[in-house]
């Protein structure tokens, strides 16, 4: 079998990263990732990692109870640059090498993203993690992932959820009646209001045409979606 795409971007959300205790960093998880991660690299598959912060800080949640909001999102994309170093201990521990590159500035711990220099390294096999989002207040690590699929030209996005293993109607884990979607188009996301990622996200990535694959995070899938394997929602 040959892959289906070449390069990709993997999105985790914090909430993936938090495994079953439902916030921190579960170091189940990472093994399990990294593992993951690391049969991409025997299949030559170019990976970059957009993390998520929800596992530890949200934003929103916090100016809904009176924080100021670019302040909260500050905060936010702190902790995506915590699960982004975890991440890449993780990898690293599994002999991939990696780099973080930081859309805010804090170089001791991570390199500033250059978008050349991240291709540079995907070219070269290294894993390359984007952590704090887009940099920026009032945005997600979604609508990062977006961005950056379309600036190193990714072929997909692949979205890694902890709870559920594909999009539904309603929430599975609350309604057994809950519908299933195979495939969806981004405009069926933003008409039916999925709520899969926000609508900025889907928006950019439906005006650059980039696919988006729902899976759950466990043993194999991570490739099995990069294969081209039916699992989870395919959304294009
Ligand atoms: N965030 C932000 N700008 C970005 C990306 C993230 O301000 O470009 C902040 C925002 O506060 C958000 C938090 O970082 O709540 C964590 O990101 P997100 O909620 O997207 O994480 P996930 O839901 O994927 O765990």
């Amino acid at each position: 079998m040959t892959p289906r795409f070449k390069r990709i971007i993997l999105k985790l959300s914090g909430e993936a990263l938090a495994g079953k205790a439902g916030f921190g960093i579960d170091p189940d998880v990472l093994v399990c990732i990294a593992q993951q991660v690391k049969e991409l690299k025997k299949e030559n598959i170019q990976t970059a990692i957009v993390v998520g912060g929800g596992n530890i800080w949200r934003g929103a949640e916090a100016n809904a109870r009176g924080m100021d909001r670019a302040t909260a999102d500050h905060m936010g994309m702190l902790a995506t640059v915590i699960n982004g170093l975890a991440l890449q201990d993780a990898l690293e521990q599994n002999h991939v090498d990696t780099r973080v590159q930081s859309a805010v500035d804090m170089r001791q711990m991570a390199e500033p993203y250059i978008r050349r220099r991240a291709i540079r390294h995907l070219e070269k096999g290294r894993v390359v993690i984007f952590a704090a989002g887009t940099g920026n207040p009032y945005f997600s690590t979604d609508t990062a992932a977006a961005l950056r699929a379309a600036e190193i030209e990714a072929e997909a996005i692949l979205l890694a959820k902890g709870k559920v293993d594909a999009v539904y109607d309603d929430d599975p884990n609350t309604n057994p009646s809950a519908k299933k979607f195979a495939e969806l188009t981004y405009l069926e996301v933003l008409n039916l209001g999925l709520g899969v990622m926000d609508s900025t996200a889907a928006s950019l990535c439906m005006d650059n045409n980039i696919p988006l694959i729902v899976f759950q995070l466990k043993s194999g899938n991570i490739l099995k979606a990069v294969m081209g394997e039916k699992i989870g929602t395919f959304i294009s």
